[in-house]
């Protein structure tokens, strides 16, 4: 049984919601999770501290004491979000059902501006009191008047809804929704009442912080781990099962990469693959693209020699989000893929000195493809509030970004010694998972998490060549967010 270890969420690196994130072990000893947790953790300090000038305290807004290890680091990280833990696993909605009530409206039904809702239990938003604007629940009326029931679009602008809005009667049905009659409202030009109905789950989400899109917990990985959780779905399940789809979908949620085989050996497989994510992100390598060496490459990818871990495409604002890539051949002697979890090198990176993680978030690193017709151009730091990562040496463009007086050489410097410990936290042994693809292989992967590479390979027998495409960010999300309503 591995139970996930909560880390709060200023030190969780990848946060697609407001709960904390559940990060289960680096590395599949059996041990309990937070001592074994710290072990990894205090390795990496370690490794990390070693290479640095400062000796700095693990916590954040910890003060001074330069010995604080990383069991009390992570202890208190547990500590501190003890209340949290049990309100994202319990989902406690149903029993909180009826449990609110109207405030008395008293005199200003007719002239008040807001609603007025109370909750016995008390200990939520506003010590379990809610003034709603009267503005905002008219312009949030759900009912087939309001919203057209076959577009799901609103039948007015909020512009349209007046600012005074008198109600003859504002209660609480006894199946626990609340109720809202508007008088004179606008919608029939002032001439009748309306009833605005909010569902018992409606009303429980005005008081607790969103529920919907709580994804199942990020798990980073490192080469161990990978190689225990990595999940191959066949090609037909992928096709055809849709169990199978939100399995994929959920692994690339988790850990941001999972594998389809026995994939047809057809150039249009690619295209039907990602399709089930949904739209396909055409890109300046057109739809699909071919991954075979030849000759004055364009493209470092398109050589037959060792190839960094990095991203695809950072010199676009939004970069791909994810990448598959379908092995046809791969018969050259070398030519292994490799992987490494980003975030986990970013969250890792958060538990070092301060000054080398900032480094990180502010620093921009401009990138850039300027090159038969095209010029495309963008920079961004290494980590930032999404939880995404950008990594991709290949692709920088030289010259840029510097701030060229004494700040801007600091700046400069610390970025330089941030980045050098971050690919190390990337490229290390024990981080790299490598996999040899094979005909009929299909990877697929988060291109803002995980960064991939490539060994060398041999072309001088045998043939290697993969077939890629990618799909958008909000395509991703779009999928996810389905499969997570399906799970409900
Ligand atoms: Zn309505």
């Amino acid at each position: 049984m591995v139970r996930p270890v909560i880390l709060p969420r200023a030190l969780a690196s990848r946060v697609l919601t407001s709960a904390p994130v559940h990060v289960s072990r680096p590395a599949s000893v059996l041990v309990p999770t937070s001592r074994h947790l710290a072990a990894c953790l205090t390795a990496q300090r370690r490794h990390i501290n070693q290479h640095l000038p400062l000796r700095v305290p693990l916590a954040p807004n910890q003060e001074a004491s330069s010995s604080a290890t990383v069991e009390e680091a992570t202890g208190s990280a547990l500590q501190h979000d003890k209340g949290s833990e049990a309100t994202f696993e319990e989902h406690p909605y149903q029993k909180q059902l009826k449990q609110w009530e109207v405030k008395k409206e008293g005199p200003n039904k007719l002239t008040g501006k807001t609603i007025t809702l109370t909750h016995r239990d008390g200990i939520r938003i506003g010590r379990g009191r809610l003034v709603l604007d009267r503005h905002w629940l008219r312009d949030g009326c759900g009912c087939s008047s309001c919203v057209d029931p076959h577009s799901g679009q609103k039948n007015f602008g909020s512009t349209d809804v007046p600012l005074d809005l008198p109600i003859t009667s504002c209660r609480k049905t006894e199946d626990g929704a609340l109720e809202i009659v508007w008088q004179n409202d606008f919608l029939i030009r002032g001439r009748e009442s309306h009833t605005s109905t909010y569902s018992p789950e409606q009303v429980d989400s005005f008081f607790t912080p969103r529920k919907e899109a709580i994804f199942p917990p990020v798990v980073f990985w490192d080469k161990q781990t990978i190689k225990r959780d990595i999940t191959f779905i066949e090609y037909d399940d992928w096709m055809n099962n849709d169990e199978a789809l939100a399995a994929g979908v959920r692994k690339l949620q988790t850990h941001g990469i999972f594998f389809i085989r026995n994939a047809p050996h057809s150039e249009e497989s690619v295209i039907s693959m990602s399709s089930r994510i949904g739209n396909l992100k055409e890109t300046l390598y057109g739809r699909t693209w071919d991954v075979r060496s030849k000759p004055e490459a364009e493209n470092v990818a398109y050589t037959s020699s060792f190839l960094g871990l990095h991203q695809d495409m950072l010199y676009l604002k939004d970069p791909p989000r994810l990448q598959l890539l379908h092995c046809l051949e791969n018969s050259c002697d070398g030519g292994e893929s490799l992987f490494s979890d980003a975030s986990r090198a970013a969250f890792l990176m958060k538990l070092g000195p301060p000054e080398l993680r900032n480094a990180l978030s502010s620093h921009k690193v401009h990138y850039h493809y300027r090159k038969h017709g095209h010029f495309y151009e963008n920079n961004h730091s290494v980590v930032d509030g999404s939880g995404h990562v950008r990594w991709s040496p290949p692709f920088q463009a030289p010259l840029r970004g510097l701030r060229k007086n004494e700040e801007g050489l600091q700046e400069y410097r610390t970025w330089a010694a941030a980045a050098v410990q971050f690919q190390e936290l990337l490229e290390r042994e024990e981080y790299l998972f490598e996999y040899k693809m094979q005909p009929g292989d299909c990877v697929v992967f988060d291109n803002l998490r995980v960064v991939h590479g490539r060994r060398a390979f041999d072309t001088s027998a045998g043939s290697r060549w993969l077939k890629g495409t990618y799909n958008a960010h909000d395509v991703f999300m779009s999928r996810l967010r389905v499969t997570d309503e399906s799970d409900a």
